[in-house]
This record gives C-alpha cells, structure tokens and sequence, in this order.
C-alpha cells in the first residue's frame, strides 16, 4: 500500500524512525508521501527522503495556513529548492478558511503561483482545502489551470464537490475520516468511482477509528482501506489493487521513481 499524505518527517515520527518504520513496513506500506507544509518543514522533509529514498517521496510547496506576511519570501525559498531537487508534487497547497481568513486574499495568489510551479514542471499538485471549496473550484475551472491534476487531500466537501472535482480531473484523498461514526464522507464520495480514490492518513493527524486521539500512523492505513471496502461491498485487496493503481499512476505523471 501507499500513503499519499504523511507528516513523517514530524518529530513524533523522526525521534523513534527505526521503530515507526518496522511498524509501517509489517503493516504492508511501501511507500509514504511527503507533504510540505513551509521553509522551516522543507530540511526535515529532505533529509528524512535522502536517507530513506525507497520508502518516502517528497512534496514541496507552501501549506495556506502557513501564508502570513512573509508568504513572499517563503515562496522564492521555496521555487529554488524545486529549480535544483526533483520531487514528486507539489504540496500541500491549497485554501484554508477553517483558522483564519485574514490572509484569504494571500493564499490565493500563493495557491495560484504554486499550481503554475506545477504547470512548468509538469508535477502534480496535493491540495489542502477547508472550508473553501467554492473558491478552490473557481480557481481550477480558470483556463489557465485547466491540465492541472492532483489529489484533493483528505477530501471533505459534498457530493456535488466531489463530482466537479473528479470531472475536472482530480482524485480525491480519503483518510481517517471514513472511519467516523458523525462523518457523510462515505455518501458524498458513494458515486466517485474507485479508480479516482487514492488512499492517506495525514499522520500524525487524524487518526482512524479505534486510534482516534492518539497519533496517527501509516501502519493504520489498512483501516481505512478496509472501511472503504466495506461501504463499496467489495474485497479488501480489489480496494488496495485500484487505488495503488491510481497513485502510481500520478508518480507516473511527475515522472518520479
Ligand atoms: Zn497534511
């Protein structure tokens, strides 16, 4: 299996790897997908994919609750790292109206920029957004961004979102949330086919259920594989087999090994 979206290179991962990466290893993950968050996530990241480059895939990018004034300076750090490092996409970008808002009109233009990063290096994208579909949808639907493709992570919009989205090319990202008792995500992704689906846990966020509250793993993602499963009345390893599938199909795209 393949988590998408991981936060390994948090220090809840890094002081105790061997241990963590044993446990994902058993728990039959191949590989991890490394989301940016800012210049200050981006040495960890790096390093952690240096000594580890079979097992994790790395992301660059500026996460919007990380744009505040210097979001600027931030993003020129950031385009000469990716002028001289190969990654795999370019994430986690995207709109957050959830925290705060008072930086609406910057995360905009810093998501734009970065979805045009994506078009000259023709990378993918790994989208955050929450509580801004209307304005994410808008943006995507402008011509200019028409061949961007990507992953909406941790996809939390409704049904019609989910539809537009995947219309426009995208795949959605399901984590830990499908495992909760008060969440509609099974409903709103219940007609997106399996072959725009891949899999993440966002860990150490967002933890599926029985773990909820604790940090969350790589190692848990068969729970939401299963779940998935479940909901679709379909075997376990036909859910692991497509959306696999789909993932490798985005490295593909980025050209990355
Ligand atoms: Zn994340």
């Amino acid at each position: 299996m393949i988590d998408t979206h991981a936060h390994l290179y948090d220090e809840h991962f890094t002081q105790n790897w061997e241990v963590h990466l044993h446990e994902m290893k058993t728990a039959g993950i191949q590989e991890v997908w490394l989301p940016n968050c800012d210049r200050e996530s981006w040495g960890a990241l790096w390093e952690l994919y240096v000594a580890n480059a079979a097992f994790c895939k790395p992301m660059i990018g500026l996460h919007p609750t990380y744009v505040k004034e210097d979001f600027e300076e931030q993003l020129s750090f950031l385009v000469k790292e990716l002028q001289s490092k190969k990654v795999l996409a370019i994430g986690e970008i995207g709109l957050d109206y959830y925290w705060d808002i008072s930086f609406k009109a910057q995360q905009i233009t810093a998501f734009e920029k970065q979805c045009h990063w994506a078009l000259e290096h023709h990378l993918w994208i790994d989208v955050h957004c929450r509580k801004a579909y209307a304005d994410l949808i808008a943006i995507l639907k402008k011509k200019e961004f028409n061949d961007v493709r990507g992953i909406i992570h941790c996809f939390s919009g409704d049904a019609r979102e989910a539809k537009t989205l995947v219309d426009l090319g995208f795949t959605l990202g399901i984590g830990g949330v499908l495992t909760y008792k008060n969440a509609n995500l099974f409903q709103d992704i219940q007609e997106i086919p399996l072959t725009n689906i891949v899999l993440e846990t966002d860990a150490p966020y967002l933890s599926p259920v029985p773990y909820r509250g604790k940090p969350n793993s790589p190692a848990y993602l068969g729970l939401i594989a299963q779940k998935l499963a479940d909901y679709r009345e379909m075997p376990l390893a036909d859910v692991i087999q497509v959306t696999s599938t789909n993932a490798k199909a985005l490295k593909a795209y980025s050209s990355f090994e």
